[in-house]
């Protein structure tokens, strides 16, 4: 069967050349296991492995961790980042000390009830410290499953992840479980890692639908981008017949440091310009996408007497005929082109 040769094959391969020596294999202490699942989560083998034996000699139980100070704890974490799990870390050695009589269980589903522990990490405890037949999931299992069978959609969304338990479980072997987990493990880590799969070494390549399809790079599918924010926004022409009243944008923000048609309120940008305008007219509006936002502008065009008096530092009166060469951002350039016949160049977002 297509599961059955998935996992048999990658026993084998776990077998004859996963790897063995890692400080916290060839055990059954599910302190040390506890440990070095909760180290790896976020971390990378080679960074965890001085850590897990400093903690280790200075812990080397879960009644020597449960009875020390959380700074002590928080000490010998200092480095591996991500401290909510030294805290929880410290929290679940004591609930394993004061709830459990001092041994973890052997339960996945009790193990999950504990701080710091989700269901994968549960998995992985119950099978290397006990044997226990249950299904890890975690990014690098995502990633291989992922691939292996062509799960199309975004891992870390609900359905997709639902799916994906439902394939974790049904692939589990009826023995082995350590082989099999451990080998999904390092399958992740060694062959079918993020950027550069490794398909010519990999134990279960005859049969991956992303290797056969050319897919690898596809799959998993990315998380999908937020949909952007919309914003709207008046401008205001401020046109005396020849010029236009343009305002400097302030240096850092949105078009820093460039010149921008007043934004706000017409009426209240008026008011507090102290002009009166002889007419006001909504131009049609502009959709401009930026990195982080979309933004609806409305240009709206207002006919003042001359009123050289607005101007200073940061407002100037720009003639139409330089509206060209002044520093616009994209969308009034294209529109002072339109409206006022200036050639359309180049110019920052
Ligand atoms: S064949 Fe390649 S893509 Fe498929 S599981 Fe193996 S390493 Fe990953």
């Amino acid at each position: 069967m297509y599961t059955a040769a998935f996992t048999r094959h990658l026993i084998d391969w776990q077998k004859q050349s996963g790897r063995h020596d890692l400080p916290w294999q060839n055990t059954r202490d599910a302190y040390r296991v506890w440990l070095s699942e909760i180290m790896l989560q976020q971390t990378q083998v080679t960074t965890v492995i001085p850590y897990y034996q400093r903690f280790l000699a200075r812990f080397p139980d879960v009644a020597a961790l449960a009875a020390a100070p959380a700074d002590d704890v928080l000490a010998h974490w200092a480095g591996l980042g991500y401290y909510a799990r030294a805290r929880n870390l410290h929290r679940c050695a004591q609930a394993i000390v004061t709830v459990h009589g001092g041994k973890f269980p052997n339960s996945p589903a009790l193990l999950a009830e504990l701080p710091g522990i989700g269901r994968s990490t549960a998995a992985a405890i119950a099978a290397f410290a006990y044997g226990t037949r249950a299904a890890i999931l975690d990014g690098n299992v995502k990633r291989v499953l992922c691939r292996q069978f062509a799960i199309e959609g975004f891992p870390g969304s609900a359905a997709v992840e639902r799916q994906l338990w439902a394939l974790a479980e049904s692939l589990l072997p009826e023995c082995d479980i350590e082989a099999y987990t451990q080998g999904l493990m390092d399958l992740g880590a060694t062959c079918c890692t993020r950027s550069k799969p490794d398909c010519t070494a990999c134990p279960v390549a005859a049969d991956c639908r992303a290797r056969q399809q050319q897919r690898q790079h596809e799959l998993p599918w990315p998380k999908p981008r937020a949909a952007q924010p919309e914003r709207s926004a008046f401008f205001l022409l401020i046109d005396d017949g020849q010029q236009l009243l343009l305002e400097r944008r302030p240096p850092s923000g949105l078009w820093g440091g460039l010149l921008v048609p007043p934004e706000g309120d017409p009426a209240a940008v008026l008011a507090g310009l102290g002009l009166q305008a002889e007419e006001c007219r909504n131009l049609p509006a502009i959709r401009h996408v930026f990195t982080h936002f979309k933004l609806q502008l409305t240009p709206v065009w207002c006919r003042v007497r001359p009123t050289p008096g607005v101007a200073e530092d940061s407002r100037v009166w720009i003639a139409h005929r330089a509206l060209a060469n002044a520093g616009v951002p994209t969308p009034f350039r294209k529109l002072f082109a339109e409206r006022y016949g200036q050639p359309a160049a180049d110019t920052p977002d």
